[in-house]
Protein backbone atom coordinates (compact mmCIF):
# COMPACT_ATOMS: atom_id res chain seq x y z
CA UNK A 1 0.00 0.00 0.00
CA UNK A 2 1.50 3.14 -1.28
CA UNK A 3 0.96 6.32 0.79
CA UNK A 4 3.15 9.66 0.30
CA UNK A 5 3.06 11.40 3.71
CA UNK A 6 6.73 10.64 4.52
CA UNK A 7 8.33 9.87 7.84
CA UNK A 8 4.26 9.91 9.28
CA UNK A 9 4.74 6.84 10.24
CA UNK A 10 7.37 7.80 13.06
CA UNK A 11 4.48 9.35 14.26
CA UNK A 12 2.67 6.09 14.97
CA UNK A 13 4.63 4.50 18.49
CA UNK A 14 2.45 1.69 19.06
CA UNK A 15 3.60 0.49 22.38
CA UNK A 16 4.34 2.08 25.29
CA UNK A 17 8.53 1.45 26.11
CA UNK A 18 7.72 0.11 29.51
CA UNK A 19 6.66 -3.06 27.98
CA UNK A 20 9.08 -5.74 25.76
CA UNK A 21 8.95 -3.99 22.61
CA UNK A 22 8.36 -6.55 19.20
CA UNK A 23 10.34 -4.09 16.65
CA UNK A 24 11.27 -0.61 18.34
CA UNK A 25 12.31 0.60 14.72
CA UNK A 26 9.56 2.90 14.58
CA UNK A 27 10.04 4.12 18.28
CA UNK A 28 14.06 4.59 17.79
CA UNK A 29 14.01 6.18 14.27
CA UNK A 30 11.45 8.51 16.00
CA UNK A 31 13.81 9.61 19.14
CA UNK A 32 16.60 10.21 16.60
CA UNK A 33 14.85 12.30 14.02
CA UNK A 34 14.02 14.77 16.53
CA UNK A 35 17.74 14.91 17.09
CA UNK A 36 18.66 15.26 13.74
CA UNK A 37 15.34 16.45 11.73
CA UNK A 38 17.58 16.45 8.61
CA UNK A 39 16.67 13.37 8.54
CA UNK A 40 13.59 14.07 6.53
CA UNK A 41 15.15 15.46 3.51
CA UNK A 42 17.90 12.52 3.02
CA UNK A 43 14.72 9.92 3.64
CA UNK A 44 12.41 11.99 0.70
CA UNK A 45 15.71 11.52 -1.58
CA UNK A 46 16.18 7.88 -0.87
CA UNK A 47 12.33 7.47 -1.71
CA UNK A 48 12.91 9.52 -5.04
CA UNK A 49 15.62 7.32 -5.89
CA UNK A 50 13.87 4.06 -5.31
CA UNK A 51 10.91 5.44 -7.39
CA UNK A 52 13.44 6.10 -10.13
CA UNK A 53 14.80 2.84 -9.77
CA UNK A 54 11.45 1.24 -10.38
CA UNK A 55 11.27 3.14 -13.69
CA UNK A 56 13.26 1.23 -14.84
CA UNK A 57 13.60 -2.28 -16.11
CA UNK A 58 16.04 -4.20 -14.52
CA UNK A 59 16.20 -7.57 -15.53
CA UNK A 60 18.01 -9.76 -12.93
CA UNK A 61 20.10 -12.51 -14.19
CA UNK A 62 20.00 -14.75 -11.05
CA UNK A 63 23.18 -12.40 -9.61
CA UNK A 64 23.14 -13.87 -5.46
CA UNK A 65 24.33 -10.48 -3.29
CA UNK A 66 26.38 -11.85 -0.70
CA UNK A 67 26.19 -9.35 2.38
CA UNK A 68 29.10 -9.49 5.00
CA UNK A 69 27.90 -9.72 8.38
CA UNK A 70 29.64 -8.69 11.81
CA UNK A 71 28.29 -9.84 15.13
CA UNK A 72 29.35 -8.07 17.89
CA UNK A 73 28.35 -9.65 21.20
CA UNK A 74 28.65 -7.33 24.04
CA UNK A 75 27.76 -9.09 26.97
CA UNK A 76 27.90 -8.80 30.86
CA UNK A 77 27.03 -12.40 32.02
CA UNK A 78 28.23 -15.17 30.22
CA UNK A 79 25.09 -16.79 29.33
CA UNK A 80 24.76 -13.18 27.02
CA UNK A 81 28.03 -14.79 24.92
CA UNK A 82 26.43 -16.68 23.45
CA UNK A 83 28.31 -19.91 21.14
CA UNK A 84 29.81 -19.55 17.98
CA UNK A 85 26.82 -22.58 17.15
CA UNK A 86 24.15 -20.07 17.54
CA UNK A 87 25.30 -17.28 15.69
CA UNK A 88 26.07 -19.84 12.86
CA UNK A 89 22.20 -21.18 13.42
CA UNK A 90 20.98 -17.04 12.46
CA UNK A 91 22.75 -16.62 9.45
CA UNK A 92 21.50 -19.98 8.46
CA UNK A 93 17.89 -18.78 9.44
CA UNK A 94 18.46 -15.48 7.38
CA UNK A 95 20.11 -17.04 4.25
CA UNK A 96 16.63 -19.23 4.33
CA UNK A 97 14.45 -16.75 5.08
CA UNK A 98 15.37 -14.32 2.28
CA UNK A 99 15.75 -17.12 -0.43
CA UNK A 100 12.56 -18.29 0.42
CA UNK A 101 13.67 -21.68 1.95
CA UNK A 102 12.28 -21.42 5.13
CA UNK A 103 10.93 -24.62 6.60
CA UNK A 104 7.54 -23.20 6.60
CA UNK A 105 6.86 -22.14 3.27
CA UNK A 106 4.31 -24.98 2.70
CA UNK A 107 1.84 -23.55 4.50
CA UNK A 108 1.80 -20.15 2.86
CA UNK A 109 -1.90 -19.30 1.56
CA UNK A 110 -2.28 -20.03 -2.02
CA UNK A 111 -3.67 -16.55 -2.43
CA UNK A 112 0.10 -15.04 -1.53
CA UNK A 113 2.14 -17.64 -3.07
CA UNK A 114 2.75 -15.47 -6.22
CA UNK A 115 3.88 -12.01 -4.63
CA UNK A 116 6.32 -14.74 -2.12
CA UNK A 117 9.71 -13.60 -2.67
CA UNK A 118 13.47 -14.89 -3.16
CA UNK A 119 15.08 -12.09 -2.43
CA UNK A 120 18.50 -13.10 -3.89
CA UNK A 121 19.83 -11.92 -0.91
CA UNK A 122 22.70 -13.90 1.62
CA UNK A 123 24.71 -13.34 4.35
CA UNK A 124 28.06 -14.81 5.46
CA UNK A 125 30.34 -14.05 8.53
CA UNK A 126 33.06 -11.83 7.59
CA UNK A 127 35.96 -13.65 6.60
CA UNK A 128 38.14 -10.69 6.49
CA UNK A 129 37.67 -7.77 8.75
CA UNK A 130 38.09 -3.44 7.95
CA UNK A 131 42.23 -3.93 7.79
CA UNK A 132 42.01 -7.11 5.80
CA UNK A 133 42.46 -9.45 8.42
CA UNK A 134 41.20 -12.76 8.56
CA UNK A 135 38.39 -13.16 11.38
CA UNK A 136 35.41 -15.09 12.25
CA UNK A 137 33.07 -12.33 11.61
CA UNK A 138 32.86 -12.27 15.65
CA UNK A 139 33.63 -9.64 18.35
CA UNK A 140 33.26 -10.26 22.15
CA UNK A 141 33.28 -7.40 24.23
CA UNK A 142 32.96 -7.83 27.86
CA UNK A 143 31.26 -5.10 29.65
CA UNK A 144 30.32 -3.98 32.91
CA UNK A 145 27.03 -1.99 31.82
CA UNK A 146 23.60 -3.46 32.47
CA UNK A 147 20.79 -4.04 29.65
CA UNK A 148 23.03 -2.17 27.60
CA UNK A 149 21.42 -2.76 24.56
CA UNK A 150 18.39 -0.95 25.78
CA UNK A 151 19.23 1.75 23.69
CA UNK A 152 17.00 4.07 24.34
CA UNK A 153 17.89 4.37 28.38
CA UNK A 154 21.54 2.98 28.90
CA UNK A 155 23.34 6.62 26.99
CA UNK A 156 26.11 8.47 28.38
CA UNK A 157 26.10 12.04 27.57
CA UNK A 158 22.79 11.27 24.82
CA UNK A 159 24.73 8.59 23.02
CA UNK A 160 23.51 4.95 23.29
CA UNK A 161 26.53 3.10 24.99
CA UNK A 162 26.24 -0.14 23.35
CA UNK A 163 27.37 1.39 20.17
CA UNK A 164 30.37 2.83 21.77
CA UNK A 165 33.46 0.58 22.54
CA UNK A 166 34.70 3.86 24.80
CA UNK A 167 30.93 3.44 26.24
CA UNK A 168 31.13 0.37 27.23
CA UNK A 169 30.22 -0.82 24.07
CA UNK A 170 31.76 -1.61 20.76
CA UNK A 171 32.01 0.30 17.72
CA UNK A 172 31.00 -0.38 14.36
CA UNK A 173 32.79 -1.82 11.80
CA UNK A 174 33.15 -0.19 8.56
CA UNK A 175 29.01 0.46 7.61
CA UNK A 176 29.77 1.07 4.20
CA UNK A 177 30.97 -2.54 3.86
CA UNK A 178 29.47 -5.07 5.90
CA UNK A 179 25.91 -5.35 7.61
CA UNK A 180 26.91 -4.57 11.73
CA UNK A 181 24.70 -6.93 14.31
CA UNK A 182 25.05 -5.94 17.98
CA UNK A 183 23.72 -8.62 20.48
CA UNK A 184 23.27 -8.19 23.64
CA UNK A 185 20.85 -7.92 26.39
CA UNK A 186 17.95 -5.33 26.89
CA UNK A 187 16.74 -6.68 29.53
CA UNK A 188 13.07 -7.57 28.49
CA UNK A 189 13.04 -4.18 26.87
CA UNK A 190 13.14 -5.27 23.42
CA UNK A 191 13.64 -7.96 20.85
CA UNK A 192 15.32 -5.98 18.11
CA UNK A 193 16.14 -2.15 16.82
CA UNK A 194 17.04 -0.64 14.05
CA UNK A 195 17.50 2.84 13.24
CA UNK A 196 16.77 2.11 9.47
CA UNK A 197 18.53 2.84 6.33
CA UNK A 198 17.56 6.95 6.73
CA UNK A 199 20.17 7.55 8.93
CA UNK A 200 23.45 5.81 6.84
CA UNK A 201 24.71 9.03 6.37
CA UNK A 202 24.03 10.81 9.92
CA UNK A 203 25.12 8.61 12.18
CA UNK A 204 26.75 5.43 10.49
CA UNK A 205 28.27 4.20 14.01
CA UNK A 206 25.22 3.16 14.85
CA UNK A 207 24.35 1.39 11.75
CA UNK A 208 23.09 -2.30 12.05
CA UNK A 209 20.82 -3.74 13.89
CA UNK A 210 20.22 -4.61 17.42
CA UNK A 211 18.86 -8.12 18.51
CA UNK A 212 18.47 -9.35 22.04
CA UNK A 213 20.88 -12.05 23.00
CA UNK A 214 17.52 -14.28 23.88
CA UNK A 215 16.09 -13.90 20.16
CA UNK A 216 19.20 -14.37 18.10
CA UNK A 217 19.72 -17.86 16.65
CA UNK A 218 17.87 -20.59 16.44
CA UNK A 219 16.61 -21.15 19.94
CA UNK A 220 14.25 -24.44 19.07
CA UNK A 221 15.28 -25.78 22.26
CA UNK A 222 15.12 -22.53 24.60
CA UNK A 223 11.39 -22.65 25.59
CA UNK A 224 11.97 -19.08 27.65
CA UNK A 225 12.27 -17.32 24.28
CA UNK A 226 9.33 -18.59 22.61
CA UNK A 227 7.24 -17.59 20.51
CA UNK A 228 10.25 -15.51 19.15
CA UNK A 229 12.85 -17.94 19.37
CA UNK A 230 13.43 -19.18 15.91
CA UNK A 231 15.84 -15.83 14.52
CA UNK A 232 13.13 -14.17 12.98
CA UNK A 233 13.75 -10.99 14.89
CA UNK A 234 16.93 -10.00 12.77
CA UNK A 235 14.96 -11.17 9.79
CA UNK A 236 12.89 -8.67 10.72
CA UNK A 237 15.13 -5.84 11.88
CA UNK A 238 17.51 -6.80 8.61
CA UNK A 239 14.42 -5.81 6.46
CA UNK A 240 14.45 -2.44 8.00
CA UNK A 241 18.03 -2.08 7.54
CA UNK A 242 17.27 -2.66 4.04
CA UNK A 243 14.72 0.41 4.08
CA UNK A 244 11.48 -2.10 4.48
CA UNK A 245 8.75 -0.68 6.55
CA UNK A 246 6.01 -2.33 8.76
CA UNK A 247 3.16 -2.45 6.42
CA UNK A 248 0.42 -0.93 8.31
CA UNK A 249 -1.14 2.22 8.16
CA UNK A 250 -3.94 2.62 9.70
CA UNK A 251 -5.62 1.73 6.28
CA UNK A 252 -4.23 4.79 5.22
CA UNK A 253 -4.54 6.73 8.22
CA UNK A 254 -0.21 7.61 8.29
CA UNK A 255 2.23 6.41 5.70
CA UNK A 256 2.18 2.71 4.84
CA UNK A 257 5.26 0.63 3.46
CA UNK A 258 5.40 2.52 0.25
CA UNK A 259 5.38 -1.19 -1.86
CA UNK A 260 2.55 -1.73 -3.80
CA UNK A 261 1.59 -5.67 -3.54
CA UNK A 262 1.23 -5.63 0.38
CA UNK A 263 -2.66 -5.36 0.81
CA UNK A 264 -3.17 -2.33 3.40
CA UNK A 265 -3.88 -3.51 6.93
CA UNK A 266 -4.64 -1.55 10.17
CA UNK A 267 -2.62 -2.46 12.47
CA UNK A 268 0.26 -5.03 13.29
CA UNK A 269 -0.47 -8.53 13.61
CA UNK A 270 0.82 -10.50 16.81
CA UNK A 271 0.33 -14.38 17.82
CA UNK A 272 -0.20 -16.73 14.70
CA UNK A 273 -3.06 -16.24 12.99
CA UNK A 274 -5.41 -18.39 11.18
CA UNK A 275 -5.99 -17.59 7.11
CA UNK A 276 -8.13 -15.24 5.87
CA UNK A 277 -7.67 -12.14 7.88
CA UNK A 278 -8.99 -8.97 6.63
CA UNK A 279 -8.57 -5.33 7.13
CA UNK A 280 -9.05 -2.50 5.15
CA UNK A 281 -11.32 -4.04 2.52
CA UNK A 282 -8.42 -6.83 1.84
CA UNK A 283 -6.77 -10.30 2.90
CA UNK A 284 -4.07 -9.36 5.08
CA UNK A 285 -0.17 -10.79 4.80
CA UNK A 286 0.28 -11.26 8.32
CA UNK A 287 2.64 -13.98 7.51
CA UNK A 288 5.15 -11.24 6.09
CA UNK A 289 8.56 -10.67 7.75
CA UNK A 290 7.91 -7.28 8.16
CA UNK A 291 4.37 -8.09 10.93
CA UNK A 292 4.85 -8.73 13.99
CA UNK A 293 3.46 -12.58 13.80
CA UNK A 294 5.30 -15.36 16.09
CA UNK A 295 7.99 -16.56 14.72
CA UNK A 296 7.12 -19.78 13.30
CA UNK A 297 3.93 -18.42 11.45
CA UNK A 298 6.11 -15.72 9.42
CA UNK A 299 7.13 -17.34 5.92
CA UNK A 300 7.73 -14.32 3.32
CA UNK A 301 8.80 -11.21 1.86
CA UNK A 302 6.94 -9.97 -1.09
CA UNK A 303 8.10 -9.04 -4.50
CA UNK A 304 7.49 -5.14 -3.87
CA UNK A 305 9.83 -5.84 -0.98
CA UNK A 306 12.36 -7.31 -2.86
CA UNK A 307 12.46 -4.88 -5.38
CA UNK A 308 12.84 -1.96 -2.37
CA UNK A 309 15.72 -3.78 -0.65
CA UNK A 310 17.55 -4.73 -4.14
CA UNK A 311 17.02 -1.01 -5.20
CA UNK A 312 19.11 0.05 -1.58
CA UNK A 313 21.80 -2.68 -2.85
CA UNK A 314 22.28 -0.64 -6.11
CA UNK A 315 21.70 3.10 -4.41
CA UNK A 316 22.74 3.99 -1.18
CA UNK A 317 24.07 -0.05 0.03
CA UNK A 318 25.54 -0.28 -2.70
CA UNK A 319 29.08 -0.64 -0.92
CA UNK A 320 27.64 -4.08 0.61
CA UNK A 321 27.98 -5.22 -2.88
CA UNK A 322 31.26 -4.25 -3.17
CA UNK A 323 32.57 -5.40 0.16
CA UNK A 324 34.98 -8.09 -0.07
CA UNK A 325 34.54 -8.88 3.48
CA UNK A 326 33.79 -12.60 2.90
CA UNK A 327 36.52 -12.93 0.17
CA UNK A 328 38.61 -15.39 2.00
CA UNK A 329 36.66 -18.30 2.41
CA UNK A 330 38.55 -21.32 3.71
CA UNK A 331 38.84 -23.56 0.86
CA UNK A 332 36.52 -26.26 2.03
CA UNK A 333 38.59 -29.46 3.04
CA UNK A 334 35.95 -32.84 2.12
CA UNK A 335 38.02 -34.71 5.08
CA UNK A 336 39.75 -32.35 7.52
CA UNK A 337 39.74 -31.98 11.68
CA UNK A 338 37.37 -29.06 11.36
CA UNK A 339 34.99 -31.14 9.35
CA UNK A 340 34.73 -33.47 12.06
CA UNK A 341 33.00 -32.30 15.33
CA UNK A 342 32.70 -34.39 18.74
CA UNK A 343 31.01 -33.88 21.63
CA UNK A 344 30.61 -33.93 24.85
CA UNK A 345 34.22 -34.00 25.46
CA UNK A 346 34.93 -34.76 28.30
CA UNK A 347 32.28 -37.27 28.25
CA UNK A 348 30.82 -39.67 30.64
CA UNK A 349 28.37 -41.93 28.77
CA UNK A 350 28.43 -41.01 24.79
CA UNK A 351 30.02 -39.78 22.58
CA UNK A 352 28.64 -37.64 19.74
CA UNK A 353 29.80 -37.56 16.22
CA UNK A 354 28.71 -35.21 13.56
CA UNK A 355 30.38 -34.58 10.34
CA UNK A 356 30.70 -30.29 9.28
CA UNK A 357 30.75 -31.51 5.32
CA UNK A 358 30.10 -34.55 3.46
CA UNK A 359 32.68 -36.58 2.61
CA UNK A 360 32.75 -39.21 -0.19
CA UNK A 361 33.36 -42.47 0.37
CA UNK A 362 33.33 -44.80 3.18
CA UNK A 363 34.46 -43.60 6.64
CA UNK A 364 36.25 -45.51 9.01
CA UNK A 365 36.06 -44.86 12.68
CA UNK A 366 38.05 -46.68 15.60
CA UNK A 367 38.44 -46.08 19.42
CA UNK A 368 41.50 -47.08 20.81
CA UNK A 369 42.82 -46.76 24.31
CA UNK A 370 45.75 -45.33 25.64
CA UNK A 371 47.71 -48.45 25.24
CA UNK A 372 46.93 -48.70 21.55
CA UNK A 373 43.92 -51.42 22.07
CA UNK A 374 41.23 -51.32 19.45
CA UNK A 375 37.89 -51.40 21.01
CA UNK A 376 35.60 -50.44 18.75
CA UNK A 377 35.09 -49.95 15.02
CA UNK A 378 32.58 -49.30 12.38
CA UNK A 379 32.79 -48.37 8.29
CA UNK A 380 30.24 -45.74 7.30
CA UNK A 381 28.83 -43.07 5.45
CA UNK A 382 29.63 -39.64 6.90
CA UNK A 383 25.91 -38.74 6.56
CA UNK A 384 25.01 -41.01 9.19
CA UNK A 385 25.13 -39.37 12.27
CA UNK A 386 26.66 -41.83 14.85
CA UNK A 387 26.94 -42.34 18.50
CA UNK A 388 29.01 -44.14 20.66
CA UNK A 389 28.71 -45.35 24.13
CA UNK A 390 31.30 -45.40 26.48
CA UNK A 391 29.78 -45.81 29.80
CA UNK A 392 31.23 -48.95 30.46
CA UNK A 393 34.74 -47.34 29.60
CA UNK A 394 37.46 -46.97 32.58
CA UNK A 395 37.99 -43.33 33.37
CA UNK A 396 41.00 -42.32 31.21
CA UNK A 397 41.90 -40.83 27.73
CA UNK A 398 40.87 -42.34 24.26
CA UNK A 399 41.43 -41.86 20.48
CA UNK A 400 39.04 -41.50 18.23
CA UNK A 401 40.75 -42.37 14.34
CA UNK A 402 38.91 -41.44 11.15
CA UNK A 403 40.24 -43.32 8.31
CA UNK A 404 39.24 -41.81 4.60
CA UNK A 405 40.88 -42.75 1.32
CA UNK A 406 44.50 -42.34 2.48
CA UNK A 407 44.13 -39.81 5.12
CA UNK A 408 43.52 -40.28 8.80
CA UNK A 409 42.56 -37.81 11.69
CA UNK A 410 43.09 -38.46 15.23
CA UNK A 411 41.03 -37.04 18.10
CA UNK A 412 41.52 -37.57 21.98
CA UNK A 413 38.47 -38.27 23.82
CA UNK A 414 38.83 -38.29 27.91
CA UNK A 415 36.11 -40.67 29.51
CA UNK A 416 35.40 -38.96 33.03
CA UNK A 417 32.32 -40.95 34.80
ZN1 LIG B 1 9.95 -3.51 12.77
Amino acid sequence: MIRTIVLASFLCLGLSLSAQMRCAADEWQAELTAIYPEVVQGNQRIEAYIRNWRAQARPRNGEVITIPVVVHIVYQDEIENIPELQINAQIEVLNEDFRLLNENVPYLPDEFRPIAADTEIEFCLASLDPDGRPTDGITRTSTDISCIADIFTVKSDGRSRLFYTELGGQDAWDTEHYLNIWVASSCGTLLGVTPGAAFIDILPEQDGVVIDYKYFGNNCFSGESAPYHLGRTATHEIGHFFNLKHPWSDCGTFEGDLVDDTPDQSAPYYGCPIHPQASCGSNDVYMNFMNYTDDECMMMFTVGQKERMLAMLDGPREGLKASVGCALQPTPLPFSDEAILIYPNPTQDCIHIDFNAEIPGIVQVELYDAMGRRLFQIDESSRNFRSIDVSSLARGVYFLCFHAGRQTITKKVLVAP
